[in-house]
């Protein structure tokens, strides 16, 4: 299996130089050169398949011969060490929740994969591969679990000091081992700026910095499987599926597409945002027009220009009415969230964290017309993430799993930088 860069400029690649390089030297993204679709026995049987084999299935094309099958289950299996259970909230809607992991965080299973995939690929080597990342909040967290004790790899992640929830500080600070937070005095937009400047940075080429951001074809690629598990435990109601995921960089429901591309008997797709609405205006106008990003209650989806949505576009060969006749896309106010939150509370007695509940709105907006349908929405966070919201909306207090419970006793520790100067130290000195 080969991967071209959606910019046509750079050399193709197998899949461990897509997964090592991150992003293609034409600064495009890596996407596969074929998909071929599973077989139909594959779909009638898959109730009665572990979702490790329903994993393995879906993912191994995209793999080639890069890694030896008995360790791409090995993989697979550490991968989904945890549950994706469909819960059903009313009539014809039902939740994914994708919170089941470590982090509580859907980004678990990306992060998880692809830090096995770079720990196998990195296992003779002598010199570490560093693994870079700027993060606003959850993707750091899943990050730095999914790489925790990884032979091979270190990562170090910068994220802006004060600007995180407590609990999302504790995930990445507390760790210890390869682990390493850089706290920075600024705003995430400068956690990231460092982190692009590093990357180009000649001096710095001897290190074998990497990125793990959802672009990296090892964390977005993975996001396919929990649409089949969904599948799976929903194949018996008998009608056709439609997901409504909440988008921000629009890698997760990008791999849903992947999945239906696969075979996948799904109707339609919703890609329900806050009120960061570029993808939804460009879907009524067919002008895409990046925005600066809007801070908002569902904050992992603050995003004005979503990296992964020239992957959806070129699924359907940039053709606009093809997109909408598979996709639609909404968005939605904070108010508008946190009423959702208070509905799905007080009569399905149901707590959504607020990205979720931005994809229950999404489905419920696509069902008043289309009305026949099973509509299930991903819940991508337990709401204990997001508990000073959810507390008061809902004033509701979740208990705390033992996932977070155990992170809030660990003690912080950081290296505090300011400048690109201070992380360029802190790299050399290691
Ligand atoms: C990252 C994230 C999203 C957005 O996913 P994309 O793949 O960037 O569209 C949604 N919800 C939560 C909780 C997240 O952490």
């Amino acid at each position: 299996m080969y991967y071209k860069s959606l910019q046509h400029k750079a050399p193709k690649v197998s899949f461990k130089e897509a997964v090592i390089r991150g992003i293609a030297p034409d600064k495009g993204l890596y996407f596969p050169e074929s998909i071929t679709p599973l077989p139909p026995s594959f779909f009638e049987n898959i109730t009665s398949l572990s979702n490790e084999s329903i994993a393995l299935e879906v993912i191994q094309q995209f793999i080639g011969n890069d890694i030896p099958i008995e360790e791409l289950k090995k993989i697979v299996s550490e991968t989904l060490s945890f549950d994706f259970p469909t819960v059903k909230i009313e009539e014809s809607i039902y939740a994914l929740e994708l919170f089941h992991g470590p982090t509580m965080a859907f980004k678990d299973v990306g992060a998880r994969f692809m830090a096995r995939c770079l720990s196998y690929f990195n296992r003779n080597q002598k010199n570490k591969v560093t693994v870079l990342v700027a993060t606003s909040g959850d993707t750091g967290g899943a990050v730095a679990d999914g790489f925790l004790g990884v032979k091979g790899v270190d990562v170090v992640i910068l994220y802006p000091s004060g600007k995180v929830s407590d609990i999302q500080e504790k995930q990445l600070t507390t760790l210890g081992q390869n682990i390493t937070a850089l706290e920075v005095d600024g705003v995430f937009d400068d956690c990231q700026d460092m982190v692009k400047q590093a990357f180009l940075d000649v001096e710095l080429q001897s290190q074998q910095l990497t990125s793990a951001n959802s672009i990296n074809v090892a964390r977005w690629l993975p996001q396919m499987f929990y649409f089949f598990f969904a599948y799976k435990q929903l194949k018996s109601i008998g009608k056709e599926i439609v997901f409504s995921v909440p988008s921000g960089n629009f890698g997760n429901i990008c791999a849903g597409m992947m999945a239906s591309r696969l075979g996948l008997p799904v109707a339609h797709f919703i890609g329900a945002t806050n009120s960061n609405d570029t993808v939804p205006r460009f879907m009524k106008s067919g002008i895409y027009k990046q925005m600066a990003s809007i801070q908002t209650i569902s904050n992992a989806m603050d995003v004005g220009n979503p990296s992964n949505f020239v992957r959806i576009r070129h699924l359907f060969n940039s053709d606009l009415q093809l997109l909408q006749k598979w996709f639609s896309s909404f968005s939605f106010s904070d108010q508008e969230t946190k009423e959702a939150m208070k509905k799905l509370m007080r009569e399905h007695t149901y707590l959504a964290d607020p990205h979720g509940a931005v994809g229950y709105l999404g489905l419920k907006e696509y069902m008043k017309t289309n009305t026949d349908y099973l509509g299930v929405f991903l819940e991508t966070a337990h709401p204990i993430k997001f508990i000073d919201v959810v507390k008061e909306t809902t004033l509701c207090q979740p208990e705390v799993p033992p996932q977070i419970s155990k992170v809030m006793d660990g003690k912080k520790s950081t290296i505090r930088i300011a400048d690109y100067g201070d992380l360029k130290n802190f790299l050399q000195s290691r």
